[in-house]
């Protein structure tokens, strides 16, 4: 732990951290050492993490990266903290991220932007710094940095796998209902689920098993027993089916993420598994049903931040000019926008063309990968359009950004499990991922490919 502390300041030029918990994790490594010394050692003691700053953590500063949320101090614990805590977890810090986990690139956190561990040259040979992929940007610079073992993500449309892939580490979304989203700040409580990135697909298992499970605190926490996901990496994956959607094979895709991909489908056909070519057909419209349905469900979740209950208050003449005041100041630009867009689309008037429209698509989405898992057992696809970006790059373009998460939005609306997994190098030196997506809550399965791939 003390080793961890040490990297995690020589790290601060990255501005991975908004906070840093070094007392905390200490005192835990401490029980963590008492329990080891008496053989009563649980399965995370020890091991020093970084929480996403989107998890409430009781007593300690949590901003969602939003100015709005000045001097938040929870009177709770998440759920998913409480378990890793209970697993023996020890807590290094939270994590910088986009704010309310809205972006691609970090690059919309009130705290600034995280810079990846990884950097380029350009053509003149100068460093060019890169982004860590977004939301969860400061939590893939720390395992990818190597000063964090492990650190909490959360996924609403890719923000574990895209960073993941931009960064060269695992990240693993969990079918949705199988993390509690209690205390964990929602951004689209339809779509959020938090889950691991790690070094390898083994730690996603161990830390995934103790993140997981049954709450009755979230309404939408599936009560099904936990399998062992330690168990499941068995290593055979023979007689596998996997599937290759057609209709991933983008316009404009790099001939790179392809040469990718199609490693990927060699890989696991060397070990036993069949490649099997699937049609997801309305893969074409998930882009635009998730930014009509994510901002829907952002306008009402943020409605809470009224200056009233939680952080920032910036006094006004009376009440309504105060709400004004605290939100056109408390909320970045990406916020608001997504707050005008989503107010837009639930509005009477456009609700049916807008909102209920993409309610609709999103059905025949999940139901593609309901036909497509008939004939395979597992997909397979490129995790994200290109390797990581400058910084800077893309910034004034909302919809280039948007375009990130063309890869990972699909599942995220279905609700299904998706990895993302290191595939290796592109030619700009940078790493790249491939995701699996699997049937819903067979995480088992999802695991062990994914173990296979790396
Ligand atoms: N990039 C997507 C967005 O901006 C996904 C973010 C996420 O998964 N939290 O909405």
């Amino acid at each position: 732990t003390n080793a961890y502390i040490a990297a995690v300041e020589a790290a601060r030029p990255l501005n991975a951290f908004i906070t840093e918990t070094p007392d905390i994790a200490l005192e835990q490594a401490k029980a963590s050492d008492a329990r080891y010394a008496k053989g009563e050692a649980r399965p995370l003691d020890g091991m020093p993490m970084g929480i996403k700053d989107l998890f409430c953590t009781k007593g300690v500063l949590t901003t969602a990266a939003s100015h709005i949320l000045d001097g938040f101090k929870p009177t709770y614990e998440s759920t998913i903290t409480e378990n890793l805590f209970r697993d023996g977890t020890v807590m290094l810090g939270k994590l910088n991220l986009d704010e309310f986990a809205m972006g691609s690139a970090n690059i919309t956190s009130y705290y600034g932007p995280v810079l990846n561990p990884w950097t380029a040259k350009d053509p003149a040979g100068a460093e060019r710094k890169l982004v860590p992929g977004g939301s969860s940007g400061g939590s893939a610079a720390s395992v990818s940095g190597r000063f964090a073992i492990a650190a909490t993500g959360t996924d609403t449309g890719g923000s574990i796998r895209q960073p993941a892939s931009f960064t060269g580490i695992v990240g693993c979304k969990p079918t949705y209902g199988r993390c509690s989203r209690w205390g964990t700040i929602a951004f689209a409580s339809s779509l959020d689920q938090a889950g691991p990135m790690t070094r390898t697909v083994r730690d996603a298992a161990l830390m995934l098993q103790s993140m997981a499970g049954f709450d009755p605190k979230d309404s939408t926490s599936v009560d099904m027993k936990m399998p062992d996901l330690l168990a499941s990496l068995t290593g055979d994956i023979r007689g596998l089916r996997v599937g290759i959607p057609r209709e991933y094979r983008v316009d404009g895709m790099p001939a790179e993420i392809e040469r990718v991909w199609q490693q990927g489908i060699d890989w696991l056909k060397e070990a036993g598994a069949t490649p099997v070519e699937v049609s997801l057909p309305h893969t074409k419209y998930a882009l635009a049903t998730y930014y009509v349905v994510a901002p829907a469900e952002c306008s009402s979740n943020l409605a809470r931040y009224d200056g009233v209950r939680f952080g920032l208050r910036v006094e006004g003449k009376d009440l309504a000019e105060m709400y004004e005041n605290t939100r056109g100041e408390g909320f970045g630009k990406e916020v608001r926008r997504r707050i005008l867009i989503g107010t837009y689309v639930l509005s009477a008037g456009y609700y049916d063309a807008y909102y209920l429209k993409a309610q609709k698509v999103r059905a025949r989405i999940a139901e593609d990968f309901a036909k497509a898992f008939e004939q395979c057992d597992i997909l397979l696809t490129p995790t994200a359009p290109s390797t990581a970006f400058a910084i800077g790059e893309k910034q004034d373009d909302p919809i280039a950004m948007y375009l990130n998460d063309v890869f990972t939005v699909p599942a995220s609306l279905a609700g299904l499990p998706g990895i993302s997994v290191p595939a290796g190098l592109a030619s700009d030196g940078l790493p790249l991922g491939l995701q699996l997506i699997g049937r819903p809550f067979d995480e088992e399965t999802l695991l062990r490919v994914a173990e296979v791939m790396e």
